[in-house]
């Protein structure tokens, strides 16, 4: 369009000076109309052309940046035309198991109290276990229910102490038990599951990992120090994990997760990352499950045998001579 513009304001130029020399050749009798007509085409083109002759129709034209043709029109339809210019990546097998998982069902299977180790279930070898605990409210069963996003499968109360058992919750696909326990902290005034859960973890050595949920509201509180210093280096290898992430400003969880992972320092056999979540948004879900998916080892039945006639990186495409070129 520009080349256009600048033969529109070239010719009108053409028109203008061709009436001035008829004008003087012929004592004003071309003057008038066809010279106007030359100077407003001229100005009309020459505005296109040269921008500074009129104020920036946008923001993006005020910096001087020039967008792509299809990312003009607003926020939304470059987003778009952006997602179908990305190139798209082939999900890894972590990807595709822990998407079986946000899939799948999981079920309530046994309910238990902590303290009673002899009604607990006994742990199948063929699933991997995990717990999740945290202060009373920091909102275990909530998470539980967002990481297997079919039908509700932990109750939620919005009044603390209100999960008094141990839960039992089987994922049959991927084969993994979650257990949702008591939250420790204060509740009613009365200091509640505290040592239980402390004997719990000690005693259930089918754990393979524990997550620490603390609310991202507050950071770490007096029972959360308490509890894990207590626990010490016994159970298995814990990760904290931030909730409600979504009422907490930007600004403010970026400290709290800061101050959250300089605390974690003084701990044993704790992760020193921090996965940040939010039930409500269901944000920070797909890395807690890639998570538990890492920590139960469960990739290893997925990648064990490469489908017939795929191909295989580790071996070279033209057979050598006497190269071994394994099985396919
Ligand atoms: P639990 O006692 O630790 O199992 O906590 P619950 O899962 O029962 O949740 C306690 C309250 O917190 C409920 O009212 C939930 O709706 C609320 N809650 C839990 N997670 C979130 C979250 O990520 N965002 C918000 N806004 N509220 C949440």
């Amino acid at each position: 369009m520009q080349w256009l513009r600048w033969r529109l304001a070239l010719a009108a130029a053409g028109v203008v000076l061709a009436c001035e020399v008829l004008d003087q050749a012929f004592a004003g009798c071309y003057r008038s109309r066809l010279r106007n007509a030359g100077v407003v085409g001229g100005a009309v083109s020459l505005r296109g052309v040269a921008p500074w002759l009129r104020e920036p129709r946008s923001l993006d034209e005020a910096r001087g940046v020039k967008r792509p043709k299809e990312a003009s029109g607003g926020y939304h339809r470059a987003n778009h035309a952006a997602k179908f210019k990305q190139k798209k990546v082939e999900p890894t097998a972590l990807d595709r198991i822990a998407d079986t998982l946000a899939s799948s069902r999981t079920r309530l299977f046994a309910k238990a109290p902590l303290q009673h180790s002899r009604k607990w279930p006994k742990a199948d070898p063929a699933y991997a276990e995990v717990a999740v605990i945290g202060r009373s409210n920091v909102g275990k069963s909530s998470l539980l229910n967002k990481i297997s996003q079919f039908g509700t499968v932990a109750r939620v109360s919005s009044m603390p102490g209100q999960t008094k058992e141990a839960a039992w919750y089987r994922n049959k696909k991927v084969k993994v038990d979650f257990i949702d326990m008591p939250g420790y902290g204060h509740s009613a005034r009365a200091r509640v599951f505290g040592p239980e859960a402390l004997s719990f973890v000690r005693n259930r050595t089918s754990l393979r990992g524990l997550y620490v949920l603390i609310d991202a509201r507050h950071g770490f509180k007096w029972s959360d120090h308490e509890w894990l210093s207590e626990l010490g280096s016994a159970g298995p290898m814990k990760q904290v994990v931030l909730t409600k992430c979504d009422l907490v400003p930007d600004k403010k969880l970026i400290e709290v997760a800061s101050l959250v992972r300089s605390d974690l320092e003084s701990y044993k056999r704790v992760e020193r990352k921090v996965i940040l979540c939010s039930s409500a948004w269901l944000t920070g879900f797909r890395d807690l499950r890639k998570d538990i998916c890492e920590r139960c080892k469960l990739l290893k039945g997925t990648t064990a045998a490469p489908k017939p006639g795929a191909r295989r990186d580790d071996l070279p495409l033209r057979a050598t001579k006497g190269q071994d070129l394994g099985i396919l």
